[in-house]
């Protein structure tokens, strides 16, 4: 969260400086008694030390400059002027007294006191041009402040309208998954009831039930698994291994006629992550790559070196995905399928994001699809 814009201190000058816009003259009492008691003792040497020592009166005439730039800064370049006035009433009598038979040197001394009204007031127009850039600087912090807790503000509610939004779609998707296979089992249900002793017909519906059921047991797991996903344990994961069970487990279920081809950069990076949670990463894109090719045909893994991390592709030769589907497919309950869940992409997408990594959905040039998986964490580079 970017720091709070941190309040202007309420005797700062530049605050000073806002009240005074603000019509609020507060009078710094305190710098004008420390303008005077500089002038005044700075006088004082003058007077009280005799005319012959020179140098001293040299050192009192430069101390001067010490209230009036103090002033000049303090007020602006009224506050100079007003400095400079009050040194030069309160020096000239001293010149005028002490120096009237050294005429050149007098002169020299008047000439300090048009110094003093030089210096003073160029300070103060310097001094009053900073104050006026820091305070429109502050006017837009202020600005820019108030402009970013609109803009929180929004986005919490834009946030908070997401979230429901996300909770509406996800309870319609569990009810409209849930009302099938129960239609199924009421449906069986019923068959059975009227079954009698027709041990053929009782088998069958009991098979369904159970089907149905099993339908269900999985649709609550791949829930469970999108909504409680639990944190990635890190270890360095052996690819190759990972690549063979998946293939060795779809191989098994896939209809005849997929082939599966695994290729492999030489030298890859090394990965890190959860081996068990990118196993099932893996196996839910091939089983969706091997789901969408009923006629049969060629499913590639392949593992990739790229310029900062690892990639890893699933490429199918199968029906491809529709335009207007693409932006759907991740959503949760998202299916095109008979009996599926529409939650193995949703997975899919929540593991690799926890991983650190991004999914890729592509339609190939021939036909078919391709899913790319990044993952930018080599071994040693994890948190
Ligand atoms: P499910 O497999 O249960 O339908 P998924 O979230 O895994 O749920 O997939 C959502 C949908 O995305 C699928 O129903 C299908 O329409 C589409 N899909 C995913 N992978 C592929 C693929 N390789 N080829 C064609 N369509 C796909």
């Amino acid at each position: 969260m970017p720091p709070s814009p941190s309040r202007a201190d309420a005797s700062s000058p530049d605050q000073a400086a806002l009240d005074a816009e603000s019509g609020k003259t507060k009078v710094n009492w305190k710098a004008i008694a420390l303008v005077a008691a500089g002038i005044a003792l700075t006088s004082a040497g003058h007077y009280f030390t005799p005319s012959g020592l020179l140098m001293w009166h040299g050192v009192f005439q430069r101390l001067y400059y010490l209230p009036v730039v103090f002033a000049a800064i303090t007020f602006g370049w009224v506050g100079g002027l007003a400095a400079a006035a009050a040194a030069g009433v309160a020096y000239t009598p001293h010149i005028m007294i002490t120096w009237s038979g050294m005429h050149h040197y007098a002169m020299e001394q008047y000439a300090e006191i048009f110094m003093f009204f030089a210096v003073g007031v160029l300070t103060g127009i310097l001094a009053d041009r900073e104050r006026k850039r820091r305070i429109e600087l502050q006017h837009t912090a202020q600005r820019l402040s108030a402009v970013y807790r609109e803009l929180q503000s929004s986005f919490e509610q834009v946030k908070r309208a997401d979230r429901l939004s996300a909770i509406g779609q996800l309870a319609a998707g569990l009810a409209h998954e849930i009302r099938n296979p129960l239609a199924s089992i009421d449906g069986a249900a019923e068959l059975l009831d009227a079954a009698g002793d027709q041990p053929e017909l009782r088998k069958e519906t009991v098979t369904i039930i159970r089907k149905e059921c099993a339908r269900l047991n999985r649709l609550l797991t791949s829930l469970l698994d999108f909504a409680r996903p639990r944190r990635p344990e890190w270890r360095d994961v052996e690819l190759a291994k990972v690549l063979d069970t998946v293939i060795d487990l779809v191989g098994h279920s896939a209809g005849k006629g997929i082939r599966f081809h695994k290729q492999e950069d030489e030298r890859l990076p090394g990965l890190l992550g959860d081996q068990e949670q990118l196993t099932q990463v893996i196996l839910n894109l091939t089983l969706n790559a091997a789901q969408a090719m009923p006629e049969g045909g060629d499913v590639w893994l392949i593992a990739r070196r790229e310029a900062n991390g690892l990639a890893i592709q699933i490429r199918d030769e199968g029906a491809g995905i529709p335009e207007e589907h693409m932006d759907k497919i991740f959503d949760p309950f998202f299916t095109t399928k008979e009996t599926g869940t529409g939650l193995g992409l949703s997975v899919v997408h929540q593991i690799v994001t926890q991983h650190g990594g991004n999914v890729n959905v592509s339609r190939n040039e021939d036909r078919g699809t391709t899913f790319t998986l990044f993952f930018p964490q080599t071994r040693g580079s994890a948190a």
